[in-house]
């Protein structure tokens, strides 16, 4: 059985990152993973559904055991993917997402350079605001941090292999199944099916 794909997805706060990947999961050749977060849940949130909520001290236990395979400050909290989950479910064959920011893609990258990174940019200037405040979940300083860390993300947009806007839902995702799909058929993927056609033609050949 062929691997599964490890997909990276970024993109700035407010950017509709969790709706696009709710709506991909949706698709049983998908799974999320669940990361690790010492930040507080927001209202809604569930614990083992949206994050693991952890203390630091915990957080930290579990980098020590090498049981992350990447993990990064952002506004002053940590978050952190779990191993285990993400190489049990592409050993199964099915693809992977991770939603993570910026300098857990670089880690994740430096690992599994066959992981595909996607950017996720707002379709214009001013969308970002917009939905933060319209959110309503965080305080004024909250969405001035976040809005700075989201101009510092866009700004490195550059380093991920794809970047697709997120103007219209069913056309993001759309765009991002495309891409995955895309890198399923490189040749590095698709060279064992061609030898084991080859080679079994080859064989029925010199009978
Ligand atoms: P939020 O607090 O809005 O849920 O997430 C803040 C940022 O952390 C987002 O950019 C999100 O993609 C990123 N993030 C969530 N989980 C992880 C993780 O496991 N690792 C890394 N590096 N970033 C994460």
């Amino acid at each position: 059985m062929n691997k599964g794909k490890v997909i990276l997805i970024s993109g700035p706060s407010g950017v509709g990152k969790g709706t696009v990947v709710k709506e991909i999961i949706k698709d049983e050749n998908y799974a999320l993973s669940v990361s690790v977060t010492t930040r507080l849940p927001r209202e809604g949130e569930i614990d083992g559904v949206n994050y693991f909520f952890t203390t630091k001290e915990d957080f930290l236990h579990r980098v020590e055991n090498n049981l992350m395979l990447e993990h990064a400050v952002y506004n002053n909290q940590f978050y952190g993917t779990p191993k285990d989950y993400v190489e049990q479910t592409v050993a199964q064959g099915k693809n992977i997402i991770l939603e993570i920011e910026v300098q857990g893609v670089e880690q994740v990258k430096k690992l599994m350079p066959e992981a595909v990174s996607i950017f996720i940019m707002p379709d214009k200037a001013g969308v970002i605001e917009h939905r933060l405040r319209k959110r309503n979940t965080e305080d004024e300083q909250t969405i001035q941090n976040r809005l700075h860390i989201a101009i510092g993300e866009m700004k490195q947009a550059h380093k991920y292999d794809y970047i697709v806007i997120n103007g219209e839902l069913e056309k993001c995702i759309c765009d991002i199944k495309s891409v995955i799909n895309a890198e399923r058929y490189k040749k590095e993927n698709m060279l064992d099916f061609v030898k084991g056609v080859l080679e079994n033609d080859e064989k029925t050949l010199c009978q």
